[in-house]
């Protein structure tokens, strides 16, 4: 059981992106105080967002210069807080160099972060966000599940530096967060697994991968068709509430699953054909798997063959009962999201030709 203290500040890693934004407002809405680790205090456009939400709620907000890679960059930040949410990770999928680009920020990223926690006497609770891609790799994984459906005692067995890097940086940062925390009993770690989030960002151009998935659907790119390729998805308001959630509920422990919807970009595509009719280009059909296995990777120079083989005409399924148990979580539905999320991304130009 550990009790938070309200009066005192929280700490946000990576304060300035997609999914951290929305749980500095949930924080700031309740009246906290909030110690935002951003990579570049100095830049107002990127602080703008937080700025105006600071502004309008009974909380406060100070900025402070940290880096995942800099030793003892969060020792300022972390001061005096008792909770501390370590968002902060690289989420891209094009990359170069994924040991350097995704798996030493994720992983040294949570060992300096979680290091500093246990240096910094006031800290009783870390919230890390995880990801389902710590629990799964491919959605062929799901056939070894016990009951067909992935939960939060399964772990990624398939994926490595050769394929699903982002996926294997998720697995390696949060089996470190595990190993480190394990080692003392000061202060618990909680860790949030989300699917893949979907939904507006307050920062209208968000660099998260996400906007780039959705915007596919809008720009042409899947006019012809999408693979029917499983996925869970939760919005981002819902799981700002998650974090918020398993930061100050005592009892929360462990893993959760935060996932609203075992869904796939078919039925994802249909959401935003049924609102918005024929006026975006959205995928006509269901592209069969061989072709995809074709033509995919010529297209999309981050799109594998393996990948494809793995996922496509696959479903994904996960449980997301212990979060509704434990946390009291309750998820919006899948064409409330999908939907804010398209709307977003049509006011702020992305379709503008
Ligand atoms: P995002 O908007 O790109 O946010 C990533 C954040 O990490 C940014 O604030 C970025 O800072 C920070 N960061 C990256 N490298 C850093 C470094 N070297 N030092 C300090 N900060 C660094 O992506 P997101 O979608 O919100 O992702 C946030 C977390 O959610 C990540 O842990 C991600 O793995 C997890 N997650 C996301 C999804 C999803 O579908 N979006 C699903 C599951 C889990 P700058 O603002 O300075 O670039």
């Amino acid at each position: 059981m550990t009790q938070i203290d309200k009066q005192a500040p929280v700490m946000v890693t990576g304060a300035t992106g997609y999914v951290a934004s929305w749980v500095v407002k949930r924080l700031l809405d309740e009246g906290l105080t909030v110690h935002a680790a951003v990579r570049d205090p100095e830049s107002a456009e990127k602080l703008k967002y937080l700025n105006e939400l600071a502004e309008k709620a009974p909380g406060k907000i100070k900025y402070f210069k940290s880096d995942l890679l800099e030793e003892g960059s969060y020792a300022k930040a972390m001061e005096e807080c008792q909770l501390v949410f370590h968002t902060a990770s690289p989420f891209t999928v094009s990359v170069n160099d994924p040991q350097k680009e995704l798996v030493d920020p994720a992983k040294l990223g949570t060992r300096n972060v979680l290091e500093q926690a246990n240096q910094t006497e006031s800290v009783k609770r870390v919230i890390v966000t995880s990801s389902c891609a710590a629990i799964y790799g491919d959605n062929a994984d799901l056939e070894k599940t016990k009951n067909g459906i992935f939960t939060e005692e399964n772990w990624n067995e398939s994926s490595s530096l050769d394929h699903q890097a982002y996926s294997y940086s998720k697995k390696v940062a949060e089996k470190e967060a595990w190993e480190i925390a394990e080692k003392q009993s000061r202060w618990d770690l909680v860790v949030v697994n989300p699917s893949l989030v979907i939904g507006p960002g307050i920062n209208p151009k968000g660099t998260s991968e996400s906007f780039a998935i959705i915007r596919q659907f809008g720009d042409g790119t899947m006019k012809a068709g999408t693979p029917r390729w499983g996925m869970g998805v939760i919005d981002v308001r819902d799981l700002a509430d998650a974090h918020y959630k398993a930061g100050f509920t005592p009892e929360a422990k462990g893993r959760y699953i935060i996932s609203a919807h075992n869904t796939d970009l078919v039925e994802m595509a249909k959401s935003l054909r049924e609102h918005y009719g024929k006026a975006y280009p959205f995928p006509k059909g269901v592209l069969p798997k061989a072709m995809v296995w074709l033509v995919g990777p010529i297209l999309n120079r981050s799109m594998k063959r393996k990948t494809i083989s793995r996922n496509v005409n696959y479903p994904w399924r996960g449980d997301n009962s212990k979060s509704i148990r434990e946390l009291g979580m309750n998820y919006r539905s899948l064409s409330e999201s999908m939907v804010d999320f398209f709307q977003q991304l049509i006011d702020s130009g992305a379709f503008q030709k």
